[in-house]
């Protein structure tokens, strides 16, 4: 045991972001905007690019956007990186704005999925964008990832390609494509990318830009973490595996218990330890003769150990890579992919994880796609490097409007949604298996300090236009996650759960809130800031671990309406979803309402709830109904289950397995919601106060043998008759402000959307 308590200051073995050596174009300095064209690039002095990020997003200067914290990270290394930001793709020379780049581009969707920007989850095309000047839609291609690789392979074809974003980290193995309801290979061999970065990628992309400068050829750089390749050559000295075999017991590795006391490895060595309470006859010295000293083995789950003379040692790094089963038979054999998709998942702790191996074709066509470990965390002072760079926190001029403003006809909704908040950390240990930040961003918290969250905070109120004193959110994937983790680093190594709090809070996770509070509290001290919100969603099962912090946020930070997501009542599909259960929304509820009557305030909670999800039969959709009703809400915007690259519930969707659990042919099967019809019915039970839903309901009822919730009573859920309404009406109103009683049933942390309340799309994720 170390002496670390808490995760944000656990030693990480990887080199420093901070400490590589300046490339030489450093002394150009530092641009105001990375430049979008080649008059800025002359204005900076450049006679080139030394990298050009390609992205399907405006470019935005701020730290919530992929394209700026890359392209500052590069910058800050020495680079000159120039932005090619929603190019048109209908011909290569868009791609060659900024001229030929000296080391590589750097391609990306953008923040989201180009396919999930473009459709809603019943697959109908939108006509917006939020991260696009005016919020229109259409300015980028669907695959934008694999389209943009494209054209700058068309445009310089020696110039290498790194691919990342989003849309490449979730599509880096064969994977269930919803739109196309198919099976797609993994997007480097589609995207022909020399070489992918998955999750948060500024370590690789530092790493990878420092050995092209020093001419190492792209083909050489295979050791990278956080990165995936076509295989070129036959790897050396490497032990393949097969994942069939390895998942044969349940889990991945049968590795030591990380709770393994003394007492228990003396016993599983023949001996027995003086402190064992459970040995008969322990003997009473260790060294009596008979007894066998206990001999201290390293952990095998363990690729790194601790030392204590510098903390950081590395020991022998396991050459193991799993081979997965290929993209012909996971596209054919829907049993097989939920076993891929379940190794995947229980190899994405960077402390133990091993390198995988998926091979596309077959025959002499045959490729292999490798997969390296995820990157390793940032530490905390990494964190700040990243956030604390030079954005100039606004769109690129080239955005603003005849008046050279940002906020009338060329407003890009995901800005003006950030722009006076702070992200606050990274990752997530919930692993809700509807969402995807675990597999991007990893279930480790990385946060940033107290220190580097109160200068933004106070960088936006001197310097951002528009500021009233109000801080949109103090937050990130997650409200209340800040500083929590691990106790120890050896157990954090160690584990292969999916998540930290389900079944219930891990007995091994701190729970403290405290630093989050201290920062709440200084923050609403700073002269000039009037109110701090918390507009991330928040883990309330956690946070009923502190009543304190529940007090703290109740009290100061909460502007009427709290919105938490539940996501369902029912355990059929809460243990899909590995969501807690309903009893806790409740005790959260209590906490919540006891506090807001003592700061004499009138506030609401709003929960979120999904529809048609793996696992929801019609009856748990009515049981929900019934709950709603009960309680007084009513659904204003209700959320269908999105099936997105590479999710748990994506699995369960498409193979109707439940990889949660070892797979086997006969192994557990989920109820998955299909088709228009039931879609619509499970969207119909969460708005049953709709008379539009009535007669659907009416029908779906019936045929359950639930006719006695059919009547005009108040415990009946729907009533006989009919008002007269138009086809496609609505009759509730629909308004991106929620009243009391009235709920919506997703949040993604962008604007409500005006399309009649069907929904908005969005980055952050429901907790
Ligand atoms: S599940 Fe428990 S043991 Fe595993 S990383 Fe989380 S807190 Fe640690």
């Amino acid at each position: 045991m170390t002496s670390y308590s808490d995760v944000s200051f656990f030693p990480r073995i990887a080199k420093p972001l901070a400490s590589y050596k300046k490339y030489w174009a450093a002394r150009f300095g530092t641009a105001k905007f990375l430049p979008m064209s080649k008059k800025e690039m002359a204005a900076l002095g450049w006679d080139s690019c030394d990298i050009i990020l390609v992205t399907g997003d405006a470019y935005v200067d701020h730290p919530s956007f992929g394209m700026a914290v890359i392209g500052r990270m590069l910058e800050a290394q020495g680079f000159r990186v120039g932005i090619i930001a929603q190019p048109d793709w209908q011909s290569a020379e868009p791609f060659k704005a900024l001229g030929k780049p000296n080391l590589f581009f750097g391609v990306t969707a953008g923040n989201m999925d180009s396919m999930i920007n473009r459709y809603t989850a019943d697959r109908k095309i939108r006509s917006d964008d939020a991260y696009t000047p005016g919020d229109v839609g259409g300015k980028r291609p669907d695959r934008a990832a694999i389209v943009y690789s494209q054209r700058c392979r068309e445009a310089y074809k020696d110039v290498p390609i790194v691919l990342g974003g989003i849309e490449g980290s979730l599509r880096r193995i064969a994977h269930y494509d919803y739109w196309s309801d198919k099976v797609r290979r993994s997007i480097v061999v589609d995207a022909k990318s020399d070489l992918l970065l998955y999750g948060n990628a500024e370590r690789a992309i530092v790493e990878i830009a420092h050995r092209l400068a020093a001419k190492e050829p792209i083909t050489s750089i295979t050791d990278v973490r956080g990165t995936a390749f076509v295989q070129r050559t036959n790897r050396e000295g490497w032990v393949e595996i097969d994942s069939s075999s390895v998942d044969e017991i349940g889990r991945v590795d049968q590795h030591v218990n990380p709770y393994m006391m003394s007492a228990d490895l003396a016993r599983a060595q023949g001996g027995a330890c003086v402190q064992d309470p459970d040995a008969a006859d322990a003997p009473v010295g260790l060294m009596d003769g008979k007894t066998k000293p206990i001999q201290f083995v390293p952990n095998p789950a363990l690729k790194t150990s601790l030392t204590h003379k510098n903390n950081l040692v590395k020991t022998d790094k396991d050459k193991t890579v799993i081979r997965l089963p290929s993209y012909e038979q996971v596209k054919s054999d829907p049993v097989l992919y939920a076993h891929a998709s379940r190794v995947l998942h229980l190899e994405t702790n960077p402390g133990n994880a091993r390198a995988l191996v998926q091979a596309h074709g077959e025959g002499t066509t045959a490729k292999d796609v490798w997969i390296n470990p995820p990157p390793i965390p940032l530490t905390t002072a990494e964190m700040d490097y990243v956030f604390d760079l030079p954005y100039a926190r606004s769109p690129h001029p080239a955005y603003a409007d005849a008046n050279g403003s940002h906020d009338h006809a060329t407003k890009i909704p995901a800005w003006e949604m950030i722009r006076f908040s702070v992200n606050i950390m990274r990752g997530c240990f919930g692993g809700c298996t509807f969402c995807s930040i675990t597999e991007h961003e990893g279930r480790i918290i990385q946060s940033r300090s107290e220190e580097s969250v109160i200068k933004e905070v106070e960088a936006i109120r001197d310097t951002v236009k528009g500021f009233t004193g109000t801080i949109s959110d103090l937050g990130g994937p997650t409200a209340n996650m800040y500083r929590l983790g691990c106790k120890t680093p050896e157990i954090e190594a160690a584990c292969r759960k999916p998540s930290c709090v389900y079944p219930g809070i891990c007995q091994n996770l701190t729970t403290s809130h405290d630093p989050l509070i201290h920062m709440y509290r200084r923050a609403r001290a700073l002269k000039g800031v009037k109110k701090i919100l918390i507009g991330s969603g928040l883990r309330y099962d956690l946070a009923v671990k502190s009543p304190e912090y529940v007090k703290e946020l109740v009290t100061h930070h909460v502007g009427g309406y709290l919105k938490i997501a539940p996501e369902h009542t029912e355990q059929g599909p809460l243990t899909k979803m590995m969501k807690p259960g309903i009893g806790t929304y409740d005790k959260f509820k209590t906490l919540f309402e006891k506090y807001s009557l003592e700061a004499g305030k009138k506030q609401y909670l709003i929960p979120y709830f999904i529809a048609a999800h793996p696992g929801t039969s019609d009856e748990d959709m009515m049981h929900l109904a019934v709950w709603l009703k009960k309680n007084g809400f009513r659904a204003d915007q209700v959320q269908t289950f999105y099936p997105s690259p590479m999710a748990t519930a994506t699995a369960m969707y498409h193979t109707g397995k439940n990889p949660l659990r070892k797979i086997t042919r006969e192994s557990e099967s989920v109820d998955i919601v299909r088709g228009d019809k039931r879609r619509r019915l499970h969207k119909a039970f969460l708005r049953y106060h709709d008379a539009t839903n009535w007669p659907l309901l009416r029908e779906a009822l019936k045929s359950m043998g639930r006719a006695d919730l059919i009547g005009n009573g108040k415990h009946h859920l729907i009533p006989t008759f009919q008002p007269l309404v138009k086809t496609g009406a609505s009759t509730t109103a629909a308004s991106s402000k929620p009243k009391k009683g009235n709920i919506q049933t997703q949040h993604t942390g962008l604007p409500p959307r005006d399309n009649g309340g069907k929904g908005f799309k969005g980055g952050k994720t429901r907790k």
